[in-house]
């Protein structure tokens, strides 16, 4: 009896340190309240403030969400598998949220999920449930229609949190009006190839715009992860006050 109980115990001890197991959270003072932000897989990250619970391309199945509050929005970047994830989609609860996406995804999403879809192009917003969320273009250079991201069919988005601004690039290389973007607080920002950008690139462009914490995210490449310490060196010895913050965002990185 003795010898069962142990053993349940390590089991139950085994299965809690899994990778199901939930990282740190992160939380962010604002003027009014408290942003509580977690790194979940590759470009899905939650945040939740005042109660409400926003899920950034949720991907990687129920297990990445459980025991996270249902979705009041989900914010999709792209129709590709990585962002628009049906199998998540179909394993979580999504029946009170409100989608915000692109025209390309809306196309792709069958009524059924969600209670309400507003769609977004690039430089459009829309106030919801206390926040305020504007699309911001995502794609490649040069501009080619065999790109992996054409302009004006993905969105990265910019959330407006309280007195916070927060960025999320999408997949995009270092494009104008990501280098344009100011008074950024929290920014993530994506870095692999041959999809997106270099972290070359990638420090370059945060270099320009100077959000006050970066993460990098979305680093799994073709041929394995970016380098995210080397992006951090090269932000951090031209840039020390930007903090940059790396993340597991994979089971293995
Ligand atoms: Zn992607």
């Amino acid at each position: 009896m003795v010898i069962k109980t142990i053993l349940i115990s390590i089991s139950l001890l085994i299965s809690s340190i899994g990778w199901t197991q939930k990282q740190d959270i992160d939380i962010f003072k604002t003027k009014n309240g408290t942003i509580q932000i977690q790194p979940i897989l590759h470009s899905s990250l939650v945040l939740t403030y005042n109660n409400k619970t926003i899920y950034v391309d949720p991907y990687g199945g129920a297990k990445m969400y459980k025991g996270i509050n249902a979705p009041d929005i989900i914010l999709i970047t792209d129709t590709h598998g990585d962002h628009l994830d049906f199998k998540t989609l179909d394993s979580i609860d999504t029946s009170k949220a409100i989608f915000i996406l692109p025209e390309e995804v809306a196309k792709k999403l069958p009524k059924k999920y969600g209670s309400e879809m507003v769609k977004l192009q690039n430089g459009q917003g829309v106030h919801r449930l206390g926040f305020f969320i504007s699309a911001i273009p995502m794609y490649n250079l040069p501009e080619e229609t065999n790109a992996f991201h054409q302009k004006g069919k993905g969105n990265g988005y910019l959330l407006t949190v309280d007195d916070k601004r927060i960025y999320i690039s999408g997949d995009t290389e270092d494009i104008p009006e990501m280098r344009a973007l100011q008074n950024i607080d929290i920014a993530f920002v994506c870095m692999n190839l041959p999809y997106t950008m270099t972290v070359d690139q990638a420090a370059s462009a945060v270099l320009d715009f100077q959000p006050k914490i970066v993460y990098p995210f979305h680093f799994r490449g073709k041929d394995g992860f970016s380098d995210v310490e080397a992006f951090k060196k090269l932000v951090n010895s031209k840039n020390k006050t930007i903090e940059v913050r790396l993340k597991k965002w994979y089971p293995s990185n």
